[in-house]
């Protein structure tokens, strides 16, 4: 059985083809492009670098494509993409303008291209189904609540691959199963062992934390949109309510021009009047520019911030994982995470978090009570294995 997985931006198309044809599922191909303008040619060439690399012989062998679908209203799982899924997709543009649009655009011609195959999309918001609600409300008039503002939670593919991951590498099969099952059976599968306690990070382009207990999240910095929690890359991250109302008061701006400041102009972006990469804000503040600092400093003390409350919520915690661009690839990021928490039992190895870079390790110090770990994430596989047991299901 062959999966496709698409990622679809406004202009990229990435993929990854699995075959699961044994266990554990393999890897067969990965590629994309960037820059896309014609959008069906883009499809029709990444069928053809399948086929020419020998992988399927037509579009008919894969047994699906899976997207890494965002927000729905009143859906979420895993599901099948068929008109009214696309439609409760478009009913929530307005929660994800950059991300929502180009996926619906894209569906409706992998459906084209490829009739006959299944598509199915798992939402980055399933993770969070089974949060306590306490967590993911608002204190909003019930009238709004009935909008959908809530909180929702992304990143959930990323999140639950390290929940299933990091239990596997501390000795857990029996949480990483109850992970790897959460959507079948909403955390029926039982626990053999003592309550395992994980806080992840992942840091990138975009950044949420998120609080993991048995494998099911317990609650993430991420609210009603991907521009709320950390400060990301060029999207303003957590603002209190009525700096918008005031903005928009003191400036005369539009609403729309509101909205594409803190999105486009926003984030470490904003802070940094830099860049909205971490690669270069560090470069910048390593030459003194003392915004390209600060921008780094508000990054890490909200980063800790949200640790510190699963910290609490978790009533303490067994391993701190980091992943993403930044988590995978930034040791001075995580050094300034981890600092000075000795007396929580986070102990950082510097020799191991320096030599670390987009590889699994553990980088706490042999006398640290919490493992720190970094995991490179993987969101398709979450996508692709998610994918196939729907397309089992009786
Ligand atoms: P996205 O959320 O767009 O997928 P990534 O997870 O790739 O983004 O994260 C992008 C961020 O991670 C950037 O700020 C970049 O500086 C940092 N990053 C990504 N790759 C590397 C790398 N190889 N070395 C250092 N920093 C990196």
């Amino acid at each position: 059985m062959k999966i496709l997985v698409a990622n679809l931006g406004s202009t990229s198309l990435k993929w990854r083809l699995f075959d699961f044809s044994n266990s554990p599922e393999r890897l067969l191909h990965k590629g994309g492009y960037e820059r896309v303008s014609d959008y069906s040619k883009a499809i029709r060439d990444c069928l053809a670098e399948l086929q020419s690399a020998g992988h399927i012989h037509s579009g008919s062998d894969l047994a699906a494509v899976g997207f890494k679908t965002v927000i729905a209203q009143g859906v979420s799982g895993c599901v099948r993409l068929d008109e009214s899924v696309l439609a409760a997709m478009e009913a929530f543009n307005g929660l994800a303008p950059a991300h929502n649009p180009p996926y619906i655009t894209g569906i409706r011609l992998f459906s084209q291209i490829l009739p006959g195959v299944p598509l199915l999309g798992l939402f980055e918001t399933a993770f969070y189904q089974f949060a306590p609600e306490a967590n993911m409300r608002y204190a909003v008039p019930e009238n709004w609540y009935q909008l959908g503002i809530r909180r929702w939670g992304f990143h959930g593919a990323s999140h639950k691959f390290i929940a299933e991951r990091s239990a596997e590498l501390l000795g857990r099969p029996d949480v990483a199963e109850r992970a790897r099952r959460l959507y079948v059976d909403g955390g029926a599968t039982p626990v053999s062992g003592p309550p395992l306690r994980i806080i992840s990070c992942h840091l990138g382009g975009s950044s949420s934390i998120t609080g993991t207990l048995n494998g099911a999240a317990i609650g993430t910095s991420m609210g009603l949109t991907p521009q709320s929690g950390l400060p990301q890359n060029n999207r303003v991250g957590d603002l209190d309510s009525f700096a918008v109302p005031y903005f928009l008061r003191q400036t005369g701006a539009t609403i729309d021009e509101a909205e594409r400041q803190l999105c486009k102009e926003g984030g470490l972006k904003g802070l940094s009047g830099v860049s909205n990469d971490m690669r270069d804000i560090q470069t910048a503040a390593d030459q003194g520019n003392a915004k390209a600092k600060l921008a780094l400093d508000v990054f890490v003390a909200s980063a800790r911030q949200w640790i510190g409350s699963y910290l609490l919520q978790l009533n303490s915690v067994d391993a701190l994982v980091f992943t993403a661009g930044i988590g995978e690839n930034r040791a001075e990021l995580r050094a300034a995470i981890c600092a000075s928490l000795d007396q929580l039992g986070i102990i950082l190895d510097p020799d191991k978090n320096a030599a670390t870079r987009a590889t699994e390790a553990v980088i706490s110090s042999a006398s640290s009570r919490v493992k720190i770990l970094v995991i490179p994430t993987n969101e398709e596989l979450v996508v692709a294995r998610e994918v196939k047991r729907q397309l089992e299901r009786p």
